[in-house]
């Protein structure tokens, strides 16, 4: 698209119209999630959050029967898989029935490819793919009906967070809004379609944390939408510079796309002042998970069939069936994303009875192995109150090698670091061999993700 931040129109453009490209891409995007769509979506959400569990049940079973319905009539892989079962989804009496059909798993759709395209789909499709940084990349379609159910969806989890239509926000995400090449100058935009101030991931450093922290208490946001590691980034710098946020219109921080840590989360809700509500998305559209105005994590129960897959340990694989994508329909689709399982009688108290989970834990691949066969996720407490400390990831090399790479301020001392050491290699075991190194940044990915533990084992040969 001519008008996005990616093509090389807007990277030669002088920054004026790069700010009016952005205006544009807006008011195009807007266009695709048809106003009138996209409102009557939102007014059915805004009503659905509120249903009790067997309301929102019967819309699933509805939601649900209707797509597979669809999904037999109109792709090839659903119209063998219902053949198979002697059964059609018209006969379903319960969502029960939809457990008969087989879960998918991203292997699995990218050797279907066609066979789970739609025949009856519009001609106007739009195609991504997983950022591929993990295992093969997924191609996946969306029509625009599919775009404009997603966008209400995040758009509620945005008033979750206190915003209303026409208020400022400010964005801090992967959309290379400020070319790379570009250091000094601005390294934000102003899109004035969507009254956002837009500020480049791409260009955190410290000395350039300072003048994004001014530019954000100048334009004063409503709210922050931000990658969990870009905006715990500036927290920290805060924290390094002994204060606070001082925008006073802040009523909430909405992060996504990557893991929110609890640490993380702990310190951006204290430097900025206000909470964090931290959304949960898969790219192949199947599940949601956002954040209510009581800090749970609630699953979306009217954006899809959420199943939790349990691996008896409190975590549990997600096996999502989104409603909002026609085009591409993928029923019981096993997601790479884990969750720690709450208490399933737990009533939160903002009054929704949307089922809640504890925590995200993000992509299955990002563990470590320990030699004595221990699956370690959760990392973020080995970095808890080291001052000076603004990034660091893990990276494991072998089985018995694990890298941990740090971007540190100046007042991170020798003590610090092992006080890290020390606390990995409780976490990790002595079977482990550590390394810290000391780097000026941490690489982003293709979508410019942050990502806190990379493994590099991937084959069950060498996990022994
Ligand atoms: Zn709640």
């Amino acid at each position: 698209m001519i008008v996005s931040c990616r093509s090389p129109l807007y990277q030669l453009a002088p920054v004026a119209l790069q700010e009016r490209l952005l205006s544009w891409q807006t008011r195009l995007r807007r266009w695709l999630t048809r106003p009138a769509a996209l409102a009557q979506t939102r007014n059915a959400i805004a009503d659905s959050q509120w249903l009790s569990r067997e309301g929102w049940q019967s819309l699933q079973f509805a939601a649900v029967r209707d797509l597979a319905l669809h999904a037999a009539r109109h792709t090839r892989y659903y119209q063998d898989v219902f053949a198979c079962l002697g059964t059609d989804p018209s006969a379903w009496t319960s969502l029960d029935d939809l457990s008969r059909v087989p879960a998918l798993s991203k292997d699995e759709v990218i050797s279907i490819g066609d066979g789970l395209l739609a025949r009856d789909g519009t001609w106007l499709r739009f195609q991504g793919s997983t950022s591929g940084t993990t295992g093969r990349a997924m191609r996946g379609w969306r029509d625009q009906a599919s775009v404009t159910f997603e966008q209400a969806f995040v758009d509620r989890q945005a008033e979750w967070a206190g915003y209303r239509p026409g208020d400022r926000r400010a964005w801090l995400r992967g959309d290379p809004i400020v070319p790379t090449r570009q250091q000094g100058g601005p390294l934000w935009r102003f899109n004035r379609a969507d009254n956002m101030l837009m500020l480049s991931s791409y260009h955190l450093s410290r000395y350039n944390g300072l003048a994004y922290l001014h530019a954000l208490e100048s334009f004063d946001p409503v709210l922050l939408q931000a990658y969990p590691s870009s905006v715990a980034y500036l927290a920290r710098l805060l924290e390094d510079e002994g204060r606070h946020y001082r925008g006073p219109a802040l009523r909430g921080i909405v992060t996504s796309s990557e893991t929110l840590g609890a640490d993380d989360r702990r310190v951006i809700a204290e430097r900025f002042g206000c909470p964090v509500f931290d959304w949960y998305g898969a790219f192949e559209r199947v599940a949601a998970i956002g954040t209510c105005e009581h800090g749970r994590y609630h699953v979306m129960e009217d954006y899809g069939v959420t199943e939790f897959e349990d691996n008896g340990d409190g975590t549990a694989n997600l096996i999502g069936t989104g409603f909002g994508n026609r085009s591409m329909p993928l029923l019981r689709y096993r997601s790479d994303d884990r969750v720690v399982l709450a208490d399933p009688d737990f009533q939160c108290g903002c009054g929704r009875s949307f089922r809640v989970v504890e925590r995200i834990l993000g992509r299955v691949d990002d563990v470590i192995r320990t030699p004595d066969g221990r699956h370690v996720v959760m990392l973020d407490w080995i970095f808890a109150g080291l001052f000076g400390l603004i990034e660091a990831q893990v990276v494991q090399e072998r089985l018995d090698l694990v890298r941990i790479r740090i971007v540190v301020a100046p007042e991170f001392s020798a003590q610090d670091e092992q006080h890290l050491l020390q606390r990995a290699r409780e976490r990790l075991g002595p079977q482990v061999t550590l390394r810290i190194e000391r780097v000026p940044a941490i690489e982003r990915t293709r979508n410019g993700k942050f990502r806190q533990i990379v493994s590099r084992i991937h084959s069950r040969q060498d996990i022994r």
